[in-house]
């Protein structure tokens, strides 16, 4: 199938420069292919500059997109990055990353007057990716440094974005994280044809040299209690992503062959890194040759399918319980996955797997929707008598993720959750019951966004200023008080 693939381009406009393939690629361009100057320039043009800036309101840092698009086409490079870098820690990611489709440039009003979106995205990876290339970013320097220090568990986009924001303002800043290299799911979840690890790499060394300490390696609850960084630390952000992956019990759901996305896709990345990965070289993690099934809808099973096609798959589908219309995966992510010849089997559930030891066939059955369910979509209902098989030898569960039980694992049970699992906070502080321990990321919300951990960590960062600050005002008003009293 790989052999067969299409090569394509989605940049709307413009003749992107294509990069140089990596070892499995053989006929794929990328989805940001690089831009020229002048064709960021003209691309940035496009900007009808309408005064009602809907791109920036529905992007959730609102970036201050029509100015920095100004710029761009004016050529004046360094003031657009600047002004993109006031408001978003990672540009160089989000333009690479984000959903735009849903956020920024599907509500373009050039998009909804049938005109094609301006190509924010690639145009902020652009002036990112050029302020790195000219030296304009420019290495943390607080004006000052503070006594404080701020323990950070997790060192993704949430976590990541908080530590920037706190070093700033000349906090000691100590990143925890139980993976070996910094980045959360942009280094471990996120394949490299849709975000390169050097460009993770890069800023990580970057937020090292501007002095915040990461302790990798080092898991909350195993190898440090909450308890005991209380005591080390003035405030604590808990920023440690989703990472229960929901399952399936069905028939034959033991058989070797089937697999979870995460342990999927990390394996994929790991090799990618060079790491020695024993269960990709023994092949159970390598599509290559194989009948892939990919079941679910979402983001996650978009990265799989198009993994597993670029590590070469015989055939690779995606059965997923309801339509197009209701997937929850970006439909950008969709149109590349089906130009690259993965085959979608809407309305589709699987029942049982058949094989002797390890999978040979997925046993699935058709699905109508029917009554709105809770999230407001059709809930499947099994079509009788519509059982068909599906050749697999190679089948990648990728249903979601749930938070796991932190209060168990970081032996705090007394560190209150909601019902989904996720940390309770205050919205307005992004504090949870505990004083001094604070929020942010997909363990406040759920499986969301990078761009929305981003926000997150930037609004808990901002938070904890004003909480020590507070503190620190507080005791300094009460030693005068005793000092007073004491004359
Ligand atoms: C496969 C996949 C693809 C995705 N693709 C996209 C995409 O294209 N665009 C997009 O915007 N979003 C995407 N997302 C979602 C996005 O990656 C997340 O929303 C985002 O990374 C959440 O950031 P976070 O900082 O909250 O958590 P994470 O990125 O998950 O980082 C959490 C960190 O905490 C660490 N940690 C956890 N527990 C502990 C502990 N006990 N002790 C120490 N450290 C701990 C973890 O090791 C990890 O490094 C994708 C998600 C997945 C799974
Ligand atoms: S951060 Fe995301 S939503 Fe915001 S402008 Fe950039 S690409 Fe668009």
């Amino acid at each position: 199938m790989a052999a067969k693939m299409l090569r394509f381009v989605t940049l709307a406009q413009g003749t992107p420069e294509k990069r140089p393939p990596d070892k499995r690629r053989r006929d794929f361009g990328e989805i940001y292919a690089e831009y020229r100057p002048e064709q960021a320039a003209d691309q940035a043009a496009r900007c009808s500059q309408c005064g009602v800036p809907f791109c920036q309101l529905h992007c959730p840092l609102q970036n201050n997109i029509p100015d920095w698009l100004m710029l761009t086409a004016a050529g004046r490079l360094e003031e657009a990055y600047e002004v993109s870098s006031a408001t978003n820690n990672m540009p160089e990611v989000c333009g690479r990353i984000c959903p735009q489709d849903r956020l920024c440039e599907g509500n373009c009003v050039i998009e909804n007057a049938g005109h094609g979106t301006v190509t924010i995205g690639a145009i902020e990876k652009f002036i990112t990716d050029t302020a790195w290339e000219k030296g304009w970013v420019k290495p943390i320097r607080p004006a000052r440094e503070r006594e404080h220090s701020v323990a950070i568990i997790g060192a993704g986009p949430a976590g990541l974005a908080a530590a920037e924001e706190l070093r700033r303002k000349g906090y000691r800043v100590h990143v925890y994280d139980r993976y070996d290299r910094v980045g959360g799911l942009l280094v471990y979840g996120i394949p490299n044809f849709k975000l390169e690890k050097d460009i993770v790499a890069r800023r990580a060394k970057w937020l090292v040299e501007g002095g915040i300490k990461f302790h990798l390696e080092t898991e909350i609850g195993r190898d440090v209690t909450l308890a005991e960084l209380r005591r080390r630390h003035d405030a604590v952000l808990i920023a440690t992503g989703v990472y229960k992956a929901r399952d399936m019990q069905a028939p034959g759901s033991g058989l070797g062959g089937i697999v979870q996305a995460m342990t999927y896709l990390t394996a994929s990345n790991r090799k990618g890194l060079g790491d020695t990965v024993p269960e990709f070289d023994s092949g159970k993690l390598d599509a290559e040759g194989k009948n892939v099934v990919v079941v679910g809808g979402g983001d996650t099973a978009m990265d799989c399918v198009r993994t597993a096609v670029r590590q070469g798959a015989k055939s690779v589908k995606c059965l997923y319980r309801r339509d197009r219309e209701n997937m929850p995966g970006s439909m950008r992510e969709v149109k590349h996955a089906e130009e690259e010849g993965v085959e979608f089997v809407w309305l589709s559930a699987p029942e049982a797997f058949d094989g002797r030891t390890k999978v040979a066939t997925v046993v699935a059955h058709r699905v109508r929707l029917g009554a709105l369910d809770a999230t407001g979509r059709g809930a499947p209902v099994k079509v009788e008598d519509s059982t068909f098989r599906l050749p697999a030898e190679l089948v990648i569960k990728a249903l979601g993720f749930d938070p796991e039980p932190l209060p168990v694992l970081f032996k705090a049970p007394e560190l209150a959750v909601t019902d989904w699992g996720t940390i309770k906070v205050d919205h307005r502080t992004l504090m949870s019951n505990l004083d001094g321990v604070f929020a942010a990321g997909d363990i406040v919300r759920g499986a969301a966004l990078v761009v929305w951990a981003i926000k997150d960590g930037r609004d808990a960062a901002a938070s904890i200023d004003r909480y020590i600050q507070a503190k620190a005002a507080m005791a300094t008003a009460n030693a005068r008080v005793t000092a007073v009293a004491a004359e």
